[in-house]
């Protein structure tokens, strides 16, 4: 079969591989959309994850199931599945103790062009399919369900990690796709004071129709006396951090209360450390908490949030900027997503 890989750090290109095979609890699926993430460009083009040699890329997916394992009780071969970003163990240790995206190790619910093939290819292979796939409802676009893929599960797991509550004042920094989800979860948890961090005229105003109530530009003067300065030197109760660098987390702190979280989705690409500033810090003792973490993953999650499409309380079309068809438009996506072209949320090929 063919698929589009990472060749190495910094390259990539269409490769021939062996069809994946089916383990009893498994399925093979045949993809019908999928989107490239900022991660690919992360793992590509950055090498944040280290060396990988002809992986078929991409983590999210819309597909059609081709084969099952003998196992497998609940999906059927012909289903539609939303396919999830992250595909955990859910046997494993740290998935019983609540983190299924760690199940095997550190980060290693993470598989799909991680330690494995991923999506890009005809077919792929998703372990555990009843647990990890959920079917896709009737009516719901399949463009608009590849969102539920990564976009979705991964803005509102920063809102999750923030511990957003009713009247919370929100500062969402970065508000690409991710930062964008951040924004509509914490509308939907009840945030008030909703300030939103980015610069892409396109982002900002889909921020505001996703519950934004305050933007603030990081081009044009320094995130921390923006929001230091609207707040009245207070800083706000919640910060899900959903872009920026090594350097964002130090503002982030900066912004918070004391007693207040950071949740952070943002997938850190190059750089040493994360500096903490020690006085905003409250010399150690400030009670702020900084909270970073990769998407929980799983069917159940995933039927949820699928659900939230069908009862009209999420539209995720508003983040599909540009649209291919054709399996071998893969490429094309994935190269429009590294370059950035100042209108582009989210790319997504339709097979
Ligand atoms: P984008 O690149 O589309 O968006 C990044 C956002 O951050 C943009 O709004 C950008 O502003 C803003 N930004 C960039 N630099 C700064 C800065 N110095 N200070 C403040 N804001 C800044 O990314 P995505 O939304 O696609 O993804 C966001 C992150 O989430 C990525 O790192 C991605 O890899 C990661 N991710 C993590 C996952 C997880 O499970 N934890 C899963 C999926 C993605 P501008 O408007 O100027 O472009
Ligand atoms: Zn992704």
């Amino acid at each position: 079969m063919k698929g589009f890989a990472m060749l190495g750090i910094g390259k990539t290109g269409w490769i021939e591989k062996e069809r994946p095979l089916c383990g009893p609890l498994d399925a093979i699926v045949r993809p019908l959309a999928i989107s490239p993430c900022t991660s690919d460009i992360h793992t590509v083009w950055e090498g944040a994850i280290g060396e990988r040699h002809n992986m078929i890329l991409g983590h999210e997916a819309v597909g059609e199931v081709v084969e099952i394992g003998s196992l497998v009780k609940d999906i059927k071969v012909g289903d539609k599945v939303i396919v999830p970003a992250i595909t955990p163990d859910w046997g494993s240790l740290e998935a019983q103790a609540g983190y299924s995206m760690h199940s095997g190790g550190m980060l290693a619910g993470w598989k799909f062009s991680n330690f494995k093939d991923g999506v890009f290819g005809e077919y792929f292979h998703v372990n555990e399919a009843d647990a990890n796939l959920a079917v896709l409802p009737e009516g719901i676009d399949i463009a608009d369900a590849v969102m539920l893929s990564d976009m979705v599960p991964t803005g509102f797991h920063g809102v999750e990690l923030a511990d957003v509550q009713f009247g919370d004042s929100v500062c969402v920094i970065g508000i690409g796709p991710v930062g964008l989800m951040a924004v509509a979860g914490a509308a939907l948890r009840g945030a008030s004071d909703l300030y939103a961090v980015g610069s892409r005229p396109n982002c900002i105003e889909i921020a505001k129709e996703y519950g934004a109530t305050d933007i603030i530009n990081y081009r044009e003067g320094d995130i921390v006396e923006q929001i230091m300065s609207k707040t009245h030197g207070k800083g706000v109760d919640k910060v899900i951090v959903a872009g920026g660098d090594v350097d964002t987390m130090a503002q982030a702190i900066s912004i918070v209360k004391p007693g207040g979280i950071i949740g952070n989705v943002n997938y850190l690409g190059s750089g040493e450390y994360v500096k903490i500033p020690r006085v905003e810090w409250g010399c150690g003792m400030g009670h702020k908490t900084i909270s970073g973490g990769l998407m929980p993953g799983g069917r159940l999650r995933m039927e949820k949030l699928a659900k939230l499409l069908q009862t009209n309380r999420l539209d995720t079309s508003k983040l599909i900027t540009h649209r291919f068809y054709g399996f071998d438009k893969i490429e094309d996506a994935l190269m429009l997503m590294k370059d950035k072209p100042k209108d582009l949320i989210k790319p997504v090929v339709i097979l």
